[in-house]
């Protein structure tokens, strides 16, 4: 026996997912946050082994054959997927593993791990989302209305999820994280 447990937070491009993940890890450094594996560059700044592995396609798909992962997707014509040994260990050492990760992946998660909390994130209204897209101003415009249309989709999978999160004031959001999380 032991209080092993693996959650899963999701949701669209945009609705703030990282900050609230930064939040949830400063307060609680019991939690373990898992490394992904991608196919992307690293942006400015990104390191080997803190903020992804990463590999090229060949070894990517190796990992794929090998059973290496335990969700993978292709997102923005990258893969990306977690390794699934870290997250055994973790779990079974009675450690709280949490995954960032984005929809196509946060599904397959429970068909291997269905005791996982799944957690989605919302944005109060799509009219907010739309201007924190835009803010980060990043994007063309075809780039931004392509995001919000993948956004409106993965919305309508939010009730799939044991949780759904509105991250409207951040505090709040964090505190209902938290509250699913250690009770
Ligand atoms: P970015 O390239 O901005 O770091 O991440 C792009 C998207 O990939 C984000 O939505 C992020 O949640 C998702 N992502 C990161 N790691 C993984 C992973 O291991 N598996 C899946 N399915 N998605 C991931």
């Amino acid at each position: 026996m032991n209080s092993g447990r693996l959650i899963v937070l999701t949701g669209p491009s945009g609705v703030g997912k990282g900050t609230l993940l930064q939040a949830l890890l400063q307060a609680h450094p019991e939690l373990y946050l898992s490394i992904s594996a991608t196919t992307r560059t690293p942006r400015e700044g990104e390191v080997e082994g803190v903020n992804y592995y990463f590999f090229d396609r060949p070894q990517f798909e190796a990992a794929i054959q090998n059973g290496d992962l335990l969700e993978w997707a292709e997102f923005a014509g990258n893969y990306y997927g977690t390794p699934i040994q870290p997250v055994r260990d973790r779990v079974a050492a009675g450690g709280l593993m949490i995954l960032e990760i984005e929809l196509l992946g946060a599904r397959q998660v429970a068909k291997i791990f269905p005791e996982a909390l799944r957690i989605f994130i919302l944005p109060p209204s799509m009219k907010v989302l739309e201007e924190r897209l835009r803010s980060r101003a990043q994007d063309s415009e075809e780039a931004i209305l392509k995001r919000l249309a993948v956004a409106r989709s993965e919305i309508a999978a939010a009730d799939e999820f044991d949780l759904q999160i509105i991250n409207d004031d951040l505090d709040t959001a964090l505190a209902e994280i938290e509250s699913a999380i250690f009770g």
